[in-house]
């Protein structure tokens, strides 16, 4: 249920709290494993290497402000020891916000 209310199938709600101006949710994302390092190209020999907490923000939800926190996952590559972060579909990384926060502005 708490799913449906961001809508964004690639994420995975853990918490939500609720004040007089925002939603918070607590999130995470259900897009599988990267198949290879996008650094150097290997093939699969990444191991997760922990999860940081980054914040995005989304469309307004019944007035108020919506933010995401997204517990991401850092992987690191055996090859050639870069480390990355998941890809996150319905995100602009850069800009710390959703696809869809952009198209509506
Ligand atoms: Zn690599």
């Amino acid at each position: 249920m708490l799913t449906n209310m961001i809508n964004l199938p690639n994420l995975k709600i853990l918490d939500m709290k609720e004040s007089e101006y925002d939603y918070r949710f607590l999130v995470e994302s259900t897009t599988p494993s990267p198949s290879h390092c996008p650094k150097c190209g290997a093939i699969p020999n990444l191991y997760k290497h922990g999860k940081k907490e980054q914040l995005f923000f989304d469309l307004p939800m019944h007035t108020k402000r919506v933010g995401l926190i997204i517990k991401r996952q850092r992987y690191k590559c055996r090859e050639c020891n870069e480390t990355f972060f998941e890809d996150l579909p319905d995100m602009d990384v850069k800009r710390s916000v959703t696809n869809r926060l952009l198209i509506w502005i």
